[in-house]
């Protein structure tokens, strides 16, 4: 069955011409129309495109031409620029917005062969946890369409967990990569700032932003991040630096690895089922012949309200664009400028939206400056100097993803806060720029826990290697909803 197949073995088999890639979008394509009633995962579906460009590459393929990706389907969140098709990043204010060009990662993976299947679903402006704020309907989890599939990149990880596409882009600010592969039993990858490109990805907090992967496999992740990693001109925070082969390094022995446990995580209302399964997963590593050590980082508790005053600080200015004269939708009528402005950013956003916006403007403005935006830049400094220190004594850091499973849709739309509490493990990782990971480590109650993996600055290979091990000892990420298996 082709959607039982890694992205790893799809692209072998293209080359192998076992199997076309024009019988690849068939079939995704099929799977993905009858999943969208129930699933929601994607904003638009290019159906048409993806033939086309699935043809061309048959025909690079028989002449044995094509790149490492040549001819595989995948899918593209929907804030990643698409020249010819509408880019939303979830929001009505940028419901028929057609870029003019296409973002880096687009250009990187279309070279490397990639089809695009379609643009996916997610919160609005990446801003969530559970995909619940996007204009375009929530997604629903594969594993039970009552509950969330975490956010904000919820179409990408839903699509994945149902096997409507190999792997899919993503974007993680705050843990949005890593939150959903989470709560839908996927592996995820955000990598280093900088790593990837943010040329032509629509702008939340920039500097927290950052493009990576939901995939099935560390494998695959590592396939989609050698094309997409890199540095470009375009982008001023990318980082000039090689990329390894990742793939390459997959299968380098663990054997004296040292792994931190992050205490913190385990200290701070952790599910105890959730945690078995973590556990469970750390004594895998030991087997594997890591060392395991607890490491503490005493500032890390102040990551969440460091993040909602730096992040919100950074939309309310990157959001300032759509005025409905540059960008963005433009109300009906307006009696003058003031009115234009007012009415078309007030019918444009949505309410989470808004509440970012307000927030922003308010830690950023002349006499709350000092007591919240700049106070949070140095908490923000002291974060990134506790992971520095750990990552003198250890290799990577682990922990669980999340506090807690998916939860019901609607459970937590009622209470910014509690929400917002889902990224208490992931925020970390953005605020120090570093890379980390989501990978499947069990089930509780039901439903997939994910183990997180952070790594010191430019350590993707590290992570990758560690998450493709665990996968050679354990089959959780083979796992699929009974539905779509
Ligand atoms: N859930 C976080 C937020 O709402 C993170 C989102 C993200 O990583 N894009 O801001």
């Amino acid at each position: 069955m082709i959607h039982r197949q890694t992205l790893s073995q799809l692209a072998a088999a293209l080359r192998a011409r076992k199997v076309s890639s024009v019988e690849l979008v068939r079939t995704y394509l099929a799977r993905i129309e009858a999943s969208q009633p129930a699933l929601n995962a994607f904003v638009s579906i290019t159906a048409e495109h993806a033939l086309a460009a699935a043809e061309a590459a048959d025909r690079a393929l028989a002449a044995g031409r094509g790149g490492p990706l040549e001819g595989v389907p995948i899918g593209h969140k929907d804030l990643f620029c698409t020249a010819g098709v509408r880019t939303t990043c979830g929001s009505r204010m940028l419901e028929n917005f057609v870029s003019p060009y296409d973002a880096t990662v687009v250009t990187r993976l279309r070279a490397a062969g990639a089809v695009m299947l379609g643009k996916l679903n997610m919160d609005e402006f990446a801003m969530g946890s559970s995909n619940e704020t996007s204009h375009f309907g929530p997604v629903r989890n594969p594993w039970n369409t009552a509950l969330v599939p975490g956010g904000s990149s919820g179409g990408s990880a839903a699509a994945v967990a149902a096997r409507l596409l190999p792997a899919a882009t993503a974007t993680d600010t705050g843990g949005s990569i890593r939150q959903p592969a989470a709560f839908c039993g996927i592996t995820g990858i955000k990598p280093t700032y900088g790593r990837v490109s943010r040329y032509g990805m629509i702008a939340f907090a920039s500097s927290l932003d950052q493009g990576g992967v939901l995939a099935a496999s560390a494998e695959d992740a590592a396939w989609l991040l050698r094309e997409m990693a890199g540095f470009d001109p375009r982008d001023s925070t990318s980082v000039d630096a090689p990329v390894p082969d990742y793939p390459a390094g997959l299968d380098a022995p663990l054997a004296g690895m040292k792994i931190g446990l992050l205490k913190e995580f385990f200290d701070t209302g952790l599910d105890p089922q959730y945690e078995r399964c973590v556990r469970e997963a750390l004594a895998v590593f030991e087997r594997l012949g890591a060392t395991l050590c607890e490491v503490s980082l005493p500032n890390i508790s102040l990551s969440v309200p460091v993040y909602y005053v730096v992040a919100p600080a950074e939309c309310s200015s990157n959001l300032a664009r759509y005025d409905g004269v540059r960008f963005g939708h433009r109300c009906a009528d307006a009696r003058d400028l003031q009115d234009l402005y007012k009415r078309s950013r007030s019918e444009g956003f949505g309410a989470e939206v808004k509440r970012r916006i307000m927030t922003g403007t308010y830690v950023l403005s002349a006499g709350y400056y000092d007591a919240y935006y700049l106070k949070a830049q140095r908490a923000r400094r002291l974060i990134s100097a506790e992971f520095a220190r750990a990552f003198g004594e250890v290799d990577l850091l682990m922990g669980p993803t999340t506090p807690t499973v998916a939860f019901a849709l609607g459970a937590k739309t009622a209470d910014p806060i509690t929400m917002y509490l889902n990224d208490i493990y992931t925020i970390g990782a953005n605020l120090a720029g570093l890379p980390a990971m989501s990978i499947p480590c069990g089930f509780a109650a039901g439903l997939p826990a994910g183990l997180q993996i952070i790594g010191p600055h430019f350590a993707e290979q590290r992570l990758l290697q560690a998450a493709h091990r665990y996968q050679l000892e354990t089959d959780w990420h083979v796992r699929l909803p009974e539905q779509y298996a």
